[in-house]
């Protein structure tokens, strides 16, 4: 049976469903899930991510990790964890990065948190030569000093949304029309969580949470406090998220988001103040991509690269370089934000 059917008899069963357990089956499915099934990245996937686009990025955010590993006086031990490390590439720069900061891969454990056992064979295929270990959750990494990143990672995890109504919500749920799926709306109730959108919107206003995003930023900032490190979430989305903003993407072109389930990748923006929020360290400005990587020296690197190449080599990198600075490509859209503790300076490229 498709994950679609599986889906349909579900809901003929017990009722509709929320869009954060549509988007759990649809992308973490064991046998139909996106992440568990296809293969997303690329130029022949669905969509291509920073890391994808120029070696350069990870190269940055790994200089950027060591930066505050030095300023913090290089912990003896850290765990350096990779949040959703997709094909890999990310955390392969950063260690190939690092290798030229004297002492830091010796005291580096790399910790991969990635739920699809389909893409954990191709990280360990991407870092074969490292010793690289993984973990379910964040808080099954090992306690100790803390250096994370994590790329396109909140924007995959599931989200409720509320269209407000008086001063109450109701849940956008995902039913049945006939024998289709098909959106419809819950019964008016009160939302404690969303008390303070009370004051940004209107009448039928929707606003989305991920109810799985902030229990995770606690529980690495509270290390961070605790132990010493930093963090670097990197993704779409704005201080505040408001309206709908799940979008379903299948090579590379925008689907409907009931149309195929688990053939298509299913993410919303990340609302960077709620991570802010549920933080137990402290945190950057919300930062720019274009910004953060101009000012760790994207420019200088790239024409250090540039000198060795020619022809299209030399075309794809010069647009490799604009595709994730300019402001009308990543440069804007993605956002930064960082995670320090109390006594320390934001990590290089952000500040307070
Ligand atoms: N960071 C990568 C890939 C982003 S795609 C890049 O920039 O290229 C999202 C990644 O998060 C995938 O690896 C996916 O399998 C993983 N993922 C999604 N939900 C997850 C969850 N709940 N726990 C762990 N990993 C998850």
């Amino acid at each position: 049976m498709s994950l679609q059917d599986q889906i349909i008899a579900r809901i003929a069963a017990s009722g509709p469903i929320s869009i954060a357990d549509y988007m759990t089956d649809c992308l973490l499915h064991p046998e139909f899930g996106y992440y568990t099934s296809q293969n997303p990245f690329g130029r022949t996937g669905d969509f291509i991510t920073a890391p994808e686009v120029s070696q350069i990025f990870g190269e940055l955010i790994g200089l950027c990790l060591a930066q505050a590993w030095l300023d913090q006086g290089r912990h003896d031990s850290f765990v350096l964890a990779e949040l959703g490390p997709g094909r890999g590439t990310l955390m392969k720069d950063v260690l190939r990065a690092t290798a030229t900061v004297p002492g830091f891969l010796d005291a580096c454990r790399p910790f991969l948190i990635e739920a699809s056992p389909r893409l954990r064979d191709v990280q360990r295929e991407t870092l074969a030569g490292y010793e690289v270990f993984f973990a379910d959750r964040a808080e099954d990494l090992p306690q100790g000093p803390l250096y994370f990143v994590a790329n396109e990672f909140f924007d995959a995890l599931p989200i409720r949304q509320f269209r407000r109504s008086g001063n109450g919500w109701r849940e956008q749920q995902i039913g049945l029309d006939g024998d289709k799926l098909a959106l419809g709306l819950g019964p008016i109730l009160p939302q404690p969580a969303l008390l303070k959108r009370l004051e940004d919107t209107l009448e039928g206003d929707i606003v989305e949470d991920s109810p799985t995003a902030a229990p995770v930023i606690s529980e690495l900032s509270s290390r961070i406090q605790h132990y010493g490190g930093a963090g670097l979430v990197i993704d779409y989305g704005d201080w505040r998220s408001k309206g709908d903003t799940l979008q379903a993407l299948r090579a590379h072109a925008y689907m409907d988001i009931l149309a195929a389930p688990g053939t298509c990748d299913l993410t919303a923006h990340v609302d960077f103040e709620a991570l802010a929020q549920a933080s137990n360290c402290n945190h950057s400005k919300l930062t720019p991509q274009g910004v953060f990587l101009e000012r760790l020296g994207i420019t200088a690197r790239s024409q250090a690269l540039a000198r060795h190449l020619s022809g299209d080599a030399l075309n794809n990198h010069i647009s490799a370089h604009r595709r994730l600075t300019h402001p009308d490509e990543m440069g804007n859209l993605f956002k930064v934000l960082g995670f320090f503790p109390d006594g320390a300076a934001p990590p290089a490229g952000l500040d307070l």
